[in-house]
């Protein structure tokens, strides 16, 4: 089992941001979830990823050749795959992944929530995909996918595949309920 995170290249000023991705990392390693991500060494992605490797968590991180220096490559994953696209490395963490999680972060966090979703949407995959967010950061995002619905340009089936969550203790337990499969492996440990 093992669950995509798309977060932010930055920390974003507010510290809670860094405290939830270090919270996931180190949830998502207690719980034996394999961690798949942008394979980077900045912001709140480096930071989960040296959570989820200080819980003993499999961690595997994707990026494309161009970012390797500007996103200093994280060099001790369990696996870092080097792309020569960008259209490569979203695929790759779609296919290694059984879910797709949102935390805070930019327009590159965005682009990569919205085509996985956007995928959900047209039936390309089945998986969860799930927006954390922490201190209201996505307050108005949510708001406006909501006057999407409103205003008929976001099919509401569509809209309720987004699983929103505030807290990183709900993630796991909202995300299970959608990966039938995952239910004996992934809170079956929880549980131990
Ligand atoms: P950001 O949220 O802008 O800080 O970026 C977070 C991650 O999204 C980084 O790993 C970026 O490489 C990635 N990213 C930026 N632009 C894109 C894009 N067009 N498609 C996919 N990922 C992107």
């Amino acid at each position: 089992m093992r669950l995509a995170v798309y977060c932010g290249s930055s920390h974003g000023f507010d510290p809670i941001h860094a405290d939830a991705a270090r919270a996931l990392g180190g949830e998502l390693a207690a719980a034996g979830v394999g961690l798949v991500y942008g394979g980077g060494n900045v912001g709140l992605m480096g930071t989960i990823a040296d959570a989820a490797l200080a819980g003993g968590g499999e961690v595997i991180g994707v990026i494309p050749q161009a970012l390797v220096d500007r996103e200093v490559a994280h060099h001790g994953l369990t696996e870092l795959h080097v792309t020569g696209s960008m259209h490569e490395r979203k695929q790759m963490m779609a296919d290694l992944s059984d879910g797709f999680i949102a935390l805070p972060g930019g327009i590159g966090t965005m682009e990569e929530l919205f085509e996985v979703w956007t995928w959900g949407q047209l039936g390309y995959h089945a998986k969860p995909c799930a927006l954390l967010n922490v201190g209201g950061y996505y307050d108005g995002l949510i708001a406006f996918l909501d006057s999407m619905v409103a205003s008929g340009f976001l099919n509401g089936e569509h809209r309720a595949m987004l699983i929103e969550v505030d807290s990183v203790g709900d993630l796991l337990d909202r995300l299970a309920d959608h990966v039938p499969q995952a239910v004996d492996k992934w809170i079956g440990r929880r549980d131990l």
